[in-house]
């Protein structure tokens, strides 16, 4: 994977593939990003795409696929049940995976359901290196409870260690020792950990952590979503993995786990998602659940069509040079904006740039949701979407009390392949435009709060008239400019 150099010390990432389809996009006028995120209850969850010019909310579903999963979706079998399609899958991951089964289901939290369902009981315990926020919520459905135990650097968001994805094994042996083994229902990895800005886990660490779960007999369970960013960190920052293939990074790690599952809508670049292990007994289970929740066996939930796209796409996550496209992308522009002293989590992860709400509007309180504000401040700037990962991304408690998030993070994704560096540029520019200004933005308050998973269908309001404001300086600052 040797990075191409520039004769004039120029420092781009390098897409090694070319664009052969293109979609239209429209910048609207700030007038009308104003209003629409008025309409949007300043939630970037119910903004119209029509209104997105950069569309940087999620890496879900959205990574540009190659030709070769376009002409595979092609020759889909198109049967109810034992499609040579499902075959195809199936045999890919078990080539990947080194597992006895694979499960289908429709995507990762349908993978998520299933598991926590047979695993997780009234009572039942979940150490993980943390959390992301569609597992916890099955796992607190089922009556179980989640232990969080990443190594102290993890919420340090500006930090050089390359694995804030990594177990605190210590931590691992104290909740074991203080819940007992018998109310732990497995303990749970996460790739590219999502929530704390798409950071890593190393080889050494997973291995440690299947080792103290031998002891007590534990199963370890891999979210495997963002395998593809952790993989090409092991690759260029352990030592260990420096004379590894991806492939023989994947089944290293896949040898240290019982069970893996992802969602395919990150994890091979199309829609769906799986299951991989080599229990029977797990296997029954689970197979009278497919078909009561996601579909037959066969295809639990996805389109043949998809199924194809997922089997290339998995065996193109083995190629150094399609993982590293998102990453690439993500160090340059945490590099810009860190040009601008714009706050950023550092290391750069993989998934997209988390910008570091809490220090960007430092003068909004955690209960006015800055991450939440700073994003519909972004839209305001620049038609662009990122995600609120923070307090709003949290849920109340039992007492209606709302937990503070350890972190109040502006999530901009990067799907893989389809933003040019051009584009990312601009991202920055308004970044800095709205970093300079970051005295007018202001809070938000809840208008309409559901009582699950808020953030997707919550509305807010601003807590001042600091949207119009932020309209009016950007006028003043570039015309007619868009
Ligand atoms: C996206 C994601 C999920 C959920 O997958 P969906 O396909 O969106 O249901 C689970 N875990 C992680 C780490 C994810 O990033």
């Amino acid at each position: 994977m040797a990075a191409i150099r520039f004769f004039t010390g120029e420092s781009l990432p390098l897409e090694m593939h070319k664009v052969r389809i293109v979609q239209r996009l429209d910048l609207p006028p700030i007038e009308r990003r104003l209003e629409a995120i008025a309409e949007a209850g300043s939630n970037t969850f119910l903004l119209k795409n029509q209104d997105i010019f950069i569309d940087m909310l999620t890496d879900s579903g959205v990574n540009a696929m190659s030709d070769q999963q376009l002409a595979a979706m092609m020759k889909a079998d198109d049967s109810y049940a034992g499609s040579e399609t499902f075959t195809r899958l199936e045999q890919k991951c078990q080539e990947l995976f080194k597992k006895r089964y694979f499960v289908p289901a429709h995507q990762g939290r349908a993978c998520e359901n299933l598991l926590s369902q047979i695993l997780v009981k009234p009572g039942s315990v979940v150490p993980m290196n943390y959390h992301f926020t569609t597992t916890k919520a099955h796992i607190i459905i089922n009556g179980g409870s989640v232990e969080e135990i990443p190594i102290d650097e993890a919420l340090n968001l500006d930090s050089t260690h390359p694995f804030k994805g990594n177990m605190d094994i210590d931590k691992l042996r104290a909740v074991i020792a203080d819940k007992g083994a018998a109310s732990i229902a497995f303990v749970r990895m996460e790739a590219g950990t999502n929530l704390i800005g798409g950071q890593p886990f190393s080889l050494e660490n997973i291995q440690e952590v299947r080792k103290v779960c031998d002891e007590h007999g534990l199963l370890l369970m891999l979210d495997a979503s963002l395998l593809a960013d952790n993989l090409y960190f092991n690759k260029v920052r352990e030592e260990a993995c420096r004379d590894m293939s991806i492939r023989q990074i994947t089944e290293a790690i896949s040898d240290a786990c019982h069970i893996i599952y992802f969602s395919a809508r990150k994890l091979g670049c199309a829609r769906g998602g799986g299951m991989c292990f080599d229990d029977e007994k797990l296997f029954l289970q689970i197979r009278e659940l497919v078909p009561l929740y996601e579909g037959f066996s066969t295809y639990g939930g996805m389109s043949v069509r998809e199924m194809e796209a997922i089997t290339v796409g998995l065996d193109e996550t083995m190629d150094e040079n399609m993982i590293n496209q998102a990453p690439i992308f993500i160090e340059y522009m945490v590099q810009e904006l860190q040009r601008y002293g714009i706050p950023v989590v550092t290391p750069p992860g993989g998934l997209g740039c988390h910008v570091d709400a809490m220090r960007f509007i430092d003068h909004v309180p955690q209960n006015q949701y800055p991450a939440g504000a700073l994003g519909a401040a972004l839209f305001i700037a620049g038609g662009i979407r990122g995600m609120e990962r923070g307090t709003l991304s949290e849920q109340r408690d039992a007492n209606g009390v709302e937990p503070m998030a350890n972190m109040e993070l502006l999530r901009l994704a990067l799907p893989r392949r389809v933003f040019t560096a051009s584009q990312v540029k601009y991202v920055v520019d308004r970044l800095a435009w709205l970093y300079e200004n970051r005295r007018l933005v202001e809070g938000l308050r809840f208008v309409d709060e559901p009582k699950n998973l808020r953030f997707f269908f919550g509305k807010l309001e601003p807590v001042s008239q600091w949207q119009q404001e932020l309209a009016r300086q950007f006028k003043k600052d570039f015309g007619d400019s868009l």
